[in-house]
């Protein structure tokens, strides 16, 4: 808890002392030059979006792991799921000229919470975006896994995880590059709350590695 708090006050620290940095430097004058208020407005509301980001799932995650309430359940079409998840992320999708491409059969379904299972695929959608290459595919697949269970991978052309980070980049603000997450709106919580929600749902998540290149992330319904 202790390290959490750190962690915390930490991510929260940085943007708020370019708002206020940035905006002390309007106040003493800056206002008057045109450019400049622009540049410097234009950054404090994308530090503001980092920190409403930060509390968002924060708040998410502390619900979750408060477990207030057992995630009701129901038999959920993955393909249906897939789509408003991936209907949600075209325009960013589409600015970094990727192409979101569902490969699950319409009679694929599992017995799980709706939202709990959009908000897991929307994690995994949002990071494919965000780490890979531009002008890929990301494909989202479901096969069985056992006899009662499917496997729902999300593959992309990035990067990829280190194999010996594989397990780390679940836990809660852990980044393989932090400047890039940091540019691209991370707040480095998204696979958390994944492990947590999909663990509520009895099943498992993990990482494999792509090759030549990219990283498959997946979890079990
Ligand atoms: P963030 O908000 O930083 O994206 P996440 O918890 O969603 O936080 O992910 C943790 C870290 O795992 C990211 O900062 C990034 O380094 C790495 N990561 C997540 N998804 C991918 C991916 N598809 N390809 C490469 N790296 C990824």
């Amino acid at each position: 808890r202790r390290d959490f708090v750190a962690n915390v006050s930490h991510e929260l620290r940085t943007p708020v002392a370019i708002i206020l940095a940035q905006s002390e430097t309007l106040l003493d004058g800056a206002l008057d030059d045109e450019e400049m208020a622009q540049k410097f407005l234009s950054s404090m509301h994308r530090q503001a979006e980092r920190v409403t980001s930060l509390i968002n799932d924060l708040l998410d995650l502390a619900r979750i792991e408060a477990g207030q309430r057992e995630l009701e359940r129901e038999d959920v079409s993955i393909a249906a799921a897939a789509r408003r998840a991936a209907d949600g992320l075209a325009s960013k999708a589409k600015k970094r000229d990727l192409r979101l491409e569902i490969d699950v059969s319409s009679e694929q379904t599992a017995f799980v919470n709706a939202s709990a299972l959009e908000q897991v695929l929307v994690n995994l959608l949002e990071n494919a975006i965000k780490y890979t290459n531009e002008g890929t595919a990301i494909v989202l697949k479901a096969q069985p896994d056992g006899k009662k269970r499917l496997r729902l991978e999300v593959w992309d052309e990035g990067p990829g995880i280190p194999t010996e980070l594989q397990n780390r980049v679940f836990e809660r603000f852990y980044r393989v590059d932090k400047g890039r997450s940091r540019d691209l709106g991370g707040t480095g919580l998204g696979l958390a709350i994944v492990k947590h929600l999909v663990g509520q749902m009895g099943g498992r998540v993990g990482v494999d590695a792509r090759e030549p290149n990219g990283a498959i992330f997946w979890f079990t319904v």
